[in-house]
């Protein structure tokens, strides 16, 4: 059997922890199989990264601002892919006859929605959900947390994707950042998807004061892990919920992708705090 070459696709992708986490993973199950993260290009199209995959790459995770090509040079699709158009998984998958075409998988649906349902009990608790931000992992959310007669508002910096949202069918209504303060306040659980607050990025005032006092705060961003948006919840005792668990339960559904074993989330969880504390100390 020949070792299997993982890849990280981003620009940029130093920050990530998926390296140091699927590592362990795989050092944790013996398999013969090597992870490492690769900035690519920004102008980056879906024919040349299909020809990296080509090169010798067994499987892939991919990450901003890659989420659409990946989606565009794969041949094969999960139902989640064709729904958003953005995928983070890439695998082969053979179709006979020596052939195999490449697959295209969203993770981070599943992911988010599972990193939501272990860090509190919000099912009971959510009618109204605000996303703020409109790109790849905003529509994971959406997808993630809809149902059940939620109604769901999407802010965003530049309202030219307000179309695609509305072709998509998964927001009730779409509202640009100077309407934050209101779309805040009439929210049960308050989610950000943008790039503010990432580490190296710019940040936003985020009107917390007038947040409902049961109100829940999701940060996808992990790092920092401690966000100002969640330190400012956490002041106002709002719940929160850090962007750890959804990198981890992402990356465990695509390791199960590439390699049919689940990997250990919990014992990920410990490792990675250890990382972040000794980058953040
Ligand atoms: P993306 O498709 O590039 O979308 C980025 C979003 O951020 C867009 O809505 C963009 O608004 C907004 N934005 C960027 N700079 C901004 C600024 N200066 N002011 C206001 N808005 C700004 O990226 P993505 O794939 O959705 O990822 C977004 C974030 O989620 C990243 O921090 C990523 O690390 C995180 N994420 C985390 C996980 C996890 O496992 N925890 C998984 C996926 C993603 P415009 O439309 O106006 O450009």
């Amino acid at each position: 059997m020949t070792r299997k070459s993982l890849a990280l696709f981003g620009n940029p992708v130093s920050h990530s922890l998926s390296p140091a986490m699927h590592t362990a993973w795989i050092a944790d199950h013996r398999l013969d199989a090597a992870y490492e993260a690769r900035a690519l290009d920004l102008d980056l199209q879906p024919d040349q990264l299909h020809a990296v995959m080509r090169a010798g790459v067994s499987g892939a995770n991919v990450t901003v601002p890659f989420k659409e090509v990946a989606a565009q040079a794969a041949q094969a699709f999960s139902d989640t892919v064709e729904m958003l158009g953005v995928a983070n998984t890439l695998s082969w998958v053979d179709v006979g006859e020596g052939y195999r075409v490449l697959r295209a998988d969203n993770t981070d649906v599943p992911g988010a929605r599972r990193a939501l349902d272990e860090a509190c009990d919000w099912e009971r608790d959510v009618e109204s959900v605000l996303i703020v931000g409109a790109g790849g992992a905003a529509r994971g959310m959406a997808a993630a947390v809809s149902g059940d007669g939620r109604t769901i508002t999407v802010a965003n910096r530049t309202a030219d994707k307000a179309a695609l949202w509305k072709d998509m069918g998964l927001a009730h209504a779409f509202v640009g950042l100077d309407r934050l303060p209101d779309a805040v306040a009439d929210a049960d659980l308050i989610i950000n998807t943008t790039t503010l607050g990432m580490k190296g990025q710019p940040d936003l005032d985020w009107p917390l004061e007038r947040a409902k006092p049961g109100a829940i705060v999701y940060d996808a961003v992990y790092a920092p892990l401690e966000t100002t948006l969640l330190s400012k919840a956490r002041a106002r005792g709002l719940r929160t919920v850090d962007g750890l668990g959804m990198l981890i339960h992402q990356g465990a559904l695509a390791f199960e992708i590439w390699f049919g074993v689940k990997p250990d989330t919990k014992m990920a969880r410990e490792r990675l705090l250890k990382i972040i504390a000794e980058r953040e100390g």
